[in-house]
């Protein structure tokens, strides 16, 4: 393979003005006297989700308060800012986004008063028609402030008919597309919903009090864990739960279709300690490993994982092979933002920054590196020399899933097809490319077997190019990617 054409890849931003893709955390609580503080530690639980941005809004029944900003959450409140965020309902978001429009007035919850009062918005996804649906509005006289999609939804429910807000938001949510789990704040009640297909998780749970008990969502269980909550269920694909003053009531806004829970939340970007889609992620990932060894055995001397990404699935590949599970990759996990550079190049100092190897259990060793995913290849390329120059003699890279071999459009982070190395080489290609001994993948009918997906419920477009929701839409999309390049 011709490795010059890796190195003439364009850069690794997005180079368009729509919002393609939003990785992000939403919670909610209602009926709980410390409200935002909870709502904090939820979003602390979540940061795994987003690191750009983060904000509560929060209600005392007479006022809605957002106090919102970009960073980490720890750094972003402190005491005082959560003292001015009084009530017993909040709503919290943490967002990642990489499309260069990463200002404050992108950040999370959005709050505005409107003709159904005060109400507040945080959004896990990406809505596919949102462009549409912001020109329509824009012709007719609605004006936006920030770019991401989630500001058309309020338009929405402000421009409605409806005389309640739960009726607004139903008519609204039937004019989305693609991806979204909400979570709404009004003065009195809190409203969340999961687009019908259920791309993006977003659990249920119950909070006990002495004096009665508190409603919680959350995008993964995680957050429930740490502040005590009790895991319920899901919210189901299609539905929304509203809760205030008259109690829950839990309904369909769309018929019932087919489901298309996003594969990746299991694969990489849930934490392992959650519950998602109704399964230990944790689970998912070792079964994931236990069928790349069954799928892709080789004879080595260790499994070793790259941190943190491919641990539970080393973990699995060890187990089923028999062979000793090695932390011979350490990650340093205080890298932050900003670090000062030596000023002569160190060779692939980024991710040395990150990880360091244990030269002495690699020394002299065939190694299986195992990782969740292989997106552009550069990454792996770094770490498989590093593995190399600390000793190995062999080093045999293994993936925890299929080739990703086409963009997400439904909120996970995804460079454009042209930056993914498995949609234009083949495997060997790519193990040339990464310099390994040998490469292999997981099989889809194994990653299918692995998340235990009997009954046809989840998304595995980036790994087959079929997307679940109206193509002429993705069309649109993928046409104004290649415009924009
Ligand atoms: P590369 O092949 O160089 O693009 O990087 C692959 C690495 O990126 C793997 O270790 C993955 O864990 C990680 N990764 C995969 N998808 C994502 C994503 N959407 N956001 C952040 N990191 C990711």
């Amino acid at each position: 393979m011709n490795q010059r054409n890796f190195l003439t890849l364009p850069p690794t931003t997005y180079p368009f003005d729509d919002k393609l893709h939003e990785e992000c955390g939403v919670f909610a609580i209602y009926g709980h006297p410390e409200a935002s503080n909870l709502t904090y530690l939820g979003l602390y639980a979540l940061q795994h989700r987003g690191q750009e941005s983060a904000g509560i809004a929060t209600s005392d029944r007479r006022e809605i308060r957002c106090y919102k900003s970009m960073g980490h959450v720890a750094d972003i409140f402190t005491p005082e800012q959560i003292a001015c965020l009084p009530g017993d309902l909040a709503i919290g978001h943490t967002r990642y986004s990489t499309a260069g429009d990463t200002v404050l007035l992108n950040a999370q919850p959005f709050s505005v008063a409107c003709n159904k009062g005060q109400i507040a918005v945080a959004h896990n996804g990406n809505i596919t028609n949102a462009g549409d649906l912001r020109r329509e509005l824009e012709r007719e006289g609605s004006i936006f402030q920030a770019s991401s999609d989630t500001e058309v939804i309020l338009h929405l429910v402000a421009r409605s008919r409806e005389r309640t807000l739960a009726g607004a938001l139903r008519e609204a949510l039937l004019q989305l597309d693609g991806a979204f789990s909400l979570v709404f704040l009004a003065r009195d009640r809190v409203i969340v919903a999961r687009d019908p297909h259920g791309f993006r998780p977003l659990a249920f749970g119950e909070l006990q009090m002495d004096n009665g008990k508190a409603y919680v969502f959350a995008s993964e269980t995680c957050a429930f864990d740490l502040i005590n909550a009790e895991y319920v269920n899901d919210v189901e694909p299609g539905e929304m739960v509203c809760i205030g003053p008259e109690g829950m009531t839990r309904e369909r806004f769309a018929p019932e279709g087919p489901h298309a829970q996003c594969v990746f939340e299991h694969v990489y970007f849930s934490r392992p300690d959650s519950i998602v889609f109704g399964r230990p992620v944790q689970e998912s990932r070792e079964n994931l490993g236990r069928l790349l060894a069954q799928e892709s055995g080789v004879d080595a001397d260790v499994v070793v994982p790259v941190p943190d990404s491919g641990v539970a699935a080393a973990i699995g590949y060890a187990s089923e092979s028999g062979i000793p599970f090695r932390q011979a990759l350490i990650r340093n996990h205080y890298v932050g933002r900003t670090f000062i550079e030596p000023s002569q190049a160190i060779r692939d100092f980024g991710v040395k920054l990150k990880l360091n190897p244990v030269r002495h259990l690699l020394e002299g060793k065939r190694v299986i590196l195992v990782d969740d995913s292989l997106v552009r290849g550069t990454t792996s390329r770094k770490i498989v020399r590093m593995v190399r120059n600390a000793g190995a003699t062999e080093v045999h890279m293994r993936i925890s899933c299929p080739p990703t071999i086409s963009p997400c459009f439904y909120g996970v982070d995804t460079p454009r097809e042209n930056e993914l190395i498995a949609a234009n080489h083949s495997i060997e290609e790519i193990r040339e490319y990464v310099e390994a001994d040998s490469l292999a993948y997981l099989s889809l009918d194994s990653l299918r077997r692995a998340v235990a997906d009997n009954n046809k419920e989840y998304c595995y477009a980036c790994y087959t190019r079929e997307y679940p929701t109206e193509l002429v839409q993705i069309e649109e999309l993928v046409a104004a990617r290649g415009r924009r390049r």
